[in-house]
């Protein structure tokens, strides 16, 4: 399965991975919902723990790809733009990804603008992964959009915090702070640019 992860296509070092697995098996219980799926490399990660817990992750992805994966910028990966669409779609290697891994019956992926999605959702979770736009509007949206679901004692990971800003963008930093600073959660464990963290309390 680590090999699997390792080789998938995506942006997650291994030692990151590593840790979110950890975390993701340490949570308190009920799914596990991650917002930015891309090809299913965390998917990996997050649905081997998902296997062993007896629950599910769901896989939330518009899959085109956020502002920074887009023809002309940093992230871009030509191979997956549909043609037919003059779209990205990371759909089709995702399935192939969560095929090949075995976890099609623990992964449920769902194709959906994620604050669209999250304006019905009503599930509680047991642990939450943002990773999906890093802008800061995206960012502070799906923080807003599905902290609140995060039941006390769950567990909320986030990609790509970056304290110092040579290191990377701020809005995935911004919401960490914002988690802290809400004293709803506190830091349980940080690995690279993931930040793993507790609810203790209500709110966000
Ligand atoms: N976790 C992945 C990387 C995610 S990249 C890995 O392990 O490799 C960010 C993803 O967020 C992209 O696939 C993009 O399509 C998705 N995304 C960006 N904005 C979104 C939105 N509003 N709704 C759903 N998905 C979104
Ligand atoms: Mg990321």
């Amino acid at each position: 399965m680590r090999a699997a992860a390792e080789a998938a296509r995506g942006f997650m070092p291994p030692d990151e991975g590593l840790a979110l697995h950890d975390a993701a098996l340490a949570s308190a219980g009920g799914p596990l919902l991650e917002v930015g799926s891309y090809c299913g490399k965390s998917a990996i990660y997050l649905g081997a723990a998902a296997r062993s817990l007896g629950t599910v992750l769901f896989a939330v992805d518009h899959h085109r790809g956020s502002e920074e994966n887009q023809a002309g910028w940093e992230h871009h990966e030509p191979d997956l733009v549909d043609p037919a669409v003059g779209k990205m779609d990371t759909l089709p290697v995702f399935r192939r990804t969560i095929h090949d891994a075995g976890l099609e019956g623990t992964v449920v992926a769902i194709v959906a603008d994620a604050p669209t999605l999250g304006r019905h959702w009503t599930t509680p979770l047991g642990f939450l992964f943002i990773d999906g736009g890093h802008g800061p509007e995206p960012a502070h949206r799906d923080y807003e959009t599905w902290v609140p679901h995060v039941v006390v004692g769950g567990t909320l990971t986030i990609h790509d915090v970056f304290p110092d800003p040579a290191d990377g963008g701020r809005p995935p930093f911004e919401i960490y702070r914002r988690a802290l600073e809400s004293a709803a959660f506190e830091e349980v464990s940080a690995t690279g640019s993931l930040r793993v963290l507790r609810r203790v309390a209500p709110g966000i």
